[in-house]
């Protein structure tokens, strides 16, 4: 075998289990391929908001987000229809807003400054997994390898492959981008700060509006969107795009003048399977965060504890794999999407106006102190 760790898919899922593995076990950094069918920098749909954890993750690889061009949020708004609460970090800003083509060019660059190997250009198409091995077929020949790692995202080959029969949540997600001039008087009040509005839920639709500030090319963009995780798909909803428009006309934009773009976001669940022999899948491939669709400081978890798992199975010689997901379960990060997954499921579920006012207004210290633990402030316990 050419290689013994192949990992399938160059997002933050994929680049992070392979710059853990190169940072914890040295030896491998050489047998490592990550196989990505996109050529860097590559277009992904996402709205960019890192989280700290995020910044804690790559803290730890000895790398500074702040080399990426982004835009800081100071304070995030968690409201219903315009009215709730504000979360802050302590001297430091809530959400970094990154373009993910910018992030994830960077991130793969310092993964090759690390003596990584990445082929771009290379679409999977098909996984065998054997009693010892694994075989990947792709557009540009086979390759065969002790372990694989499936990173590819919501859609991705590999979850298709081994699980090919098992049911798969997925969210529904539109986004698009404005310029900031188009309202400046509606704009004032939102400068440098990231807003979530859940006010669609009344209406079936089961997630939130979001508006952050963001970049393109240097120039100040609003990115709005909205995310259903169609936890309420059995009941009568308006078109998605729908309570979207009224957000942005209510800020002053009209969504027909704007390209829209969706992509759905694989959720986690507790009975997500995550691993066969000689495989594991990370990032939105084993699940990202339901409640809130937020996937990057996810998928950079899942890496470390994936290289935790590769490394200790290469110490013993033991592909099996089979405690990847209890081991994920019990992690911060298997903390933090368990609780995620019960939120979404209260939040989403207990859909009337009475509800949704009693959370986001009138409960406000007990869900700045639940967002504090749940939302953000895990990476350090990782
Ligand atoms: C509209 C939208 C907005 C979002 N906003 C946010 C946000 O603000 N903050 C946040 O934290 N998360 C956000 N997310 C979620 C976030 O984008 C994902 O959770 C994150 O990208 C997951 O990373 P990943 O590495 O698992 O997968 P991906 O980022 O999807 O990477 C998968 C990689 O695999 C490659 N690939 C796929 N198939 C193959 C194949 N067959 N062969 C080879 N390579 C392959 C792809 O080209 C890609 O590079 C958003 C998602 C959407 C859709």
């Amino acid at each position: 075998m050419e290689h013994d760790i192949i990992i399938i898919g160059g997002g933050p899922s994929g680049l992070s289990t392979a710059l853990h593995l190169a940072r914890d076990f040295p030896h491998l950094t050489q047998r490592i391929l990550i196989l990505e069918k996109a050529r860097y920098p590559r277009f992904k749909l996402c709205a960019g908001g890192l989280v700290i954890d995020a910044e804690i993750i790559l803290q730890r690889l000895g790398l500074d987000v702040s080399e990426v061009p982004h835009v800081d949020a100071d304070n995030i708004h968690f409201d219903f229809e315009a009215k709730g609460l504000d979360i802050r970090v302590p001297k430091h800003h809530a959400l970094r807003v990154i373009r993910r083509d910018e992030f994830d060019n960077w991130l793969a660059k310092k993964a090759e400054t690390r003596g990584l190997e990445i082929r771009e250009g290379v679409t999977v198409k098909n996984i065998l997994p054997y009693e010892d091995h694994v075989t990947v077929e792709t557009d540009q020949g086979n390759f065969a390898a002790q372990v694989v790692v499936g990173a590819d995202g919501s859609n991705g080959v590999t979850r298709r492959c081994i699980f090919p029969n098992v049911p798969v949540h997925t969210a529904r997600v539109l986004e698009i981008l404005t310029q900031v001039t188009a309202s400046p008087a509606a704009q004032q009040g939102r400068r440098g700060q990231a807003y979530f509005d859940f006010f669609p839920v009344t209406n079936n639709i089961a997630g939130y509006v979001w508006d952050f500030p963001t970049q393109v090319d240097g120039e100040m963009m609003r990115c709005w969107g909205i995310y259903d995780t169609n936890m309420l798909a059995n009941e009568k909803r308006p078109p998605l795009k729908e309570p979207l428009a009224k957000e942005m006309s209510r800020l002053g934009y009209d969504l027909e003048k704007y390209e829209i773009k969706g992509y759905p976001i694989r959720w986690f669940s507790p009975e997500n399977q995550m691993s066969v022999p000689h495989l594991l899948l990370v990032g939105d491939a084993a699940g990202a965060d339901p409640f809130l669709g937020e996937g990057i400081s996810i998928a950079l978890a899942y890496g470390a504890l994936a290289a935790r798992e590769i490394g200790e199975a290469f110490q013993r010689s033991r592909f099996s794999f089979n405690g990847y997901r209890h081991r994920v379960l019990r992690s911060a990060l298997g903390q933090v999407l368990c609780a995620r997954w019960f939120v979404a499921r209260v939040v989403y579920s207990l859909k009337w106006k009475w509800f949704q006012i009693l959370v986001w207004r009138i409960l406000k210290p007990v869900v700045v102190l639940l967002a504090w633990i749940f939302l953000l402030n895990w990476g350090k316990r990782l």
